[in-house]
């Protein structure tokens, strides 16, 4: 007897729930389709109870069932497990894990006796670009079922600790960029957290925890500790030789892995945090060329992720590059665990990072109450506030816009006497006209106080001196960034603010690459790069055209010396 699917109910309230589209997310797949995948595979016959696959494991096969049923479980934060959906005939198992070659997020289990089509991980790359039609139908679902694991805080870990806790804040920045999912258990506010903390055995000083079904509890573990433990960095092979090596995975660094995987090259990413780059941290760009509605920092990393992962990319991610030496023909990329990675070539694509304020307690304050982004996360954090955006440009823009929808008031706080020269018409439109946004121009940060964390920001008036304090836990910096090259240890020339030449400007030589480095071998594509745009259209065309570029110098490589 075969079950009918189940599937899990979404929420009706919330549009775009991933669950309110049970024909994409749990697709049925034709006779047609099925007929087609069938060389990819094996035929299993499967009695009821059957693992076919575990949470932790990684690289778990694909299967499709022909007959009977499969439920597949995720574990709560004791381990105990729960159904979370069955498939029926003609539909599939898997979600994005299938792909990254991360730890499984769920367990798949034979409900009732069944036949299953069982793809192993290459064959399923091979079916999905060999077959397009099934292809996108399996990678659109496996996309919506993290989506909805997201939305509903399934499969993944619970973060147990304080909200406001700088600590929590960084562990939930790193799993929500990584599109991990989570949930987090309040102390302050919900009472069963402290029946879990008794349960496992953690003590208040050792908050946050992160409680990962089947592992002992993380007690605030660095990003690269959980990384691991999450299975989320894959395995490197230090012997094998990399055609090209990528550091960075924003824009720029996404494209360039896309293409050179797509085009047959031997891929590796390194990524210091989270695939997006600044661009993750955007919550909306209208820019793009290709989104009239716009689309989210966020999604678009998420997507160019799960495009350089079906061209098999290799990520290492939350490893940053700390040094490259030259070895012979090739380069070698020493990371912060002390790997070292071998490549043929590399591309710099490390971008920027934020500018902070001049200004005593500083850092005391990051993390606690200072944010470089806003993101759905801070706009939580800042709902009903009022709140300070300090920066003249399309960045703090975007964020002013984003935050006025959920603080009470936005003050945005610019030394210029207008924004009309540093940021987009639409976005100086769009303040002017929000009764939720102040604009205060020739104003500057001039002190910041609270105890613990944030709570006044005092500005000052630039020509009359006159000073004012704010009351406001959320301070958003966004004053332009600096490159991140001091990994480059000076091997590559660089302009006067640490920016990359490439090209024939200022490498002193004429270079046939535009992209190329004043070092043979390095290219820099992006922010990173002197006289970049600094847009995100930029940085991904930039990814793209530098490939061509790659595999001429690699041919070059492979040519016997001029007598
Ligand atoms: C809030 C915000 C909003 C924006 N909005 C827009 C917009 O609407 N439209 C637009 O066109 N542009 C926008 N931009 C600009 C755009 O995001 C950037 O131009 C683009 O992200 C640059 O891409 P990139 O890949 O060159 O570098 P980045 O995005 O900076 O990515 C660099 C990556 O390298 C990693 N990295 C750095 N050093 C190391 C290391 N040593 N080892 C390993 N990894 C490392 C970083 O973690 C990062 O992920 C915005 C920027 C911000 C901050």
């Amino acid at each position: 007897m075969d079950l009918p699917d189940d599937h899990p109910t979404p929420d009706a309230a919330n549009p775009s729930d991933p669950y309110n589209r049970p024909a994409q997310t749990y697709p049925h797949l034709s006779d047609s389709m099925i007929a087609r995948a069938m060389p990819f595979g094996t035929l299993l016959a499967a009695t009821a109870g059957t693992l076919l696959f575990a949470r932790g494991e990684k690289y778990s096969d694909f299967f499709v069932v022909l007959s009977g049923a499969v439920e597949i479980l995720h574990h709560d934060e004791l381990g105990a497990a729960h159904v979370l959906t069955v498939h029926g005939p003609r539909e599939f198992t898997g979600e994005l894990d299938l792909l990254s070659g991360a730890r499984n997020l769920v367990t798949a289990r034979v409900r009732v006796d069944a036949s299953v089509l069982r793809i192993d991980r290459t064959s399923f790359i091979g079916l999905s670009s060999a077959e397009p039609d099934i292809g996108e139908i399996v990678m659109r679902a496996l996309i919506l079922r993290r989506m909805g694991f997201v939305e509903h805080g399934q499969a993944g870990v619970v973060l147990v600790g304080g909200q406001q806790m700088s600590d929590m804040l960084r562990l939930r920045r790193f799993l929500i960029r990584n599109n991990y999912p989570h949930r987090v258990l309040d102390v302050d506010a919900e009472s069963g957290a402290l029946q879990l903390l008794h349960a496992l055995d953690l003590s208040p000083r050792e908050l946050p925890a992160v409680i990962a079904p089947g592992l002992p509890p993380l007690r605030n573990p660095t990003l690269a500790a959980l990384s691991d433990a999450l299975g989320l960095t894959e395995n490197v092979d230090e012997s094998e030789v990399q055609d090209v090596t990528i550091v960075g995975a924003g824009p720029a660094g996404l494209a360039t892995a896309v293409y050179a995987a797509s085009e047959g090259l031997r891929t590796l990413v390194i990524e210091g945090l989270a695939p997006g780059g600044q661009a993750g941290t955007s919550s909306r760009i209208e820019n793009y060329l290709g989104f009239p509605t716009g689309i989210s920092g966020h999604a678009l990393a998420s997507r160019a992720q799960v495009q350089a992962q079906k061209f098999g990319v290799n990520l290492l991610i939350s490893r940053v590059a700390l040094g490259l030496e030259r070895d012979g023909q090739a380069f070698v990329i020493v990371l912060d665990d002390g790997r070292q990675v071998v490549t043929r070539s590399v591309v710099v694509a490390t971008g920027a990072r934020y500018r902070r304020l001049e200004l005593a307690d500083y850092a005391r304050f990051e993390g606690q109450g200072i944010h470089y982004a806003a993101t759905p996360m801070e706009a939580q954090l800042c709902c009903e506030q009022q709140v300070i955006v300090v920066g003249g440009g399309n960045s703090a823009g975007q964020a002013a816009v984003y935050l006025s929808r959920r603080a009470r008031h936005v003050h945005m706080v610019v030394r210029g006497r207008s924004l009309a020269e540093t940021m987009s018409d639409y976005l100086v439109q769009r303040i002017g006209r929000s009764p939720t946004i102040t604009l205060h121009t020739r104003t500057e940060i001039a002190g910041l106080s609270g105890d613990g964390s944030l709570t006044r920001v005092t500005c000052r008036n630039r020509d009359s001196g006159e000073t004012r304090d704010h009351d406001v836990c959320n301070l958003f910096v966004m004053i332009g960034a600096e490159p991140n090259t001091a990994w480059l240890g000076g091997r590559v020339l660089t302009d006067a603010h640490g920016f990359v030449c490439t090209g024939s400007e200022g490498t002193g030589r004429l270079r046939a690459s535009a992209y190329e480095t004043s070092l043979p071998g390095i290219f820099a594509v992006g922010d990173v790069r002197a006289g970049s745009v600094k847009r995100v259209g930029a940085a991904i065309g930039e990814g793209a055209a530098v490939v061509a570029q790659i595999h001429k110098y690699l041919e070059s490589l492979a040519e016997p010396a001029q007598a």
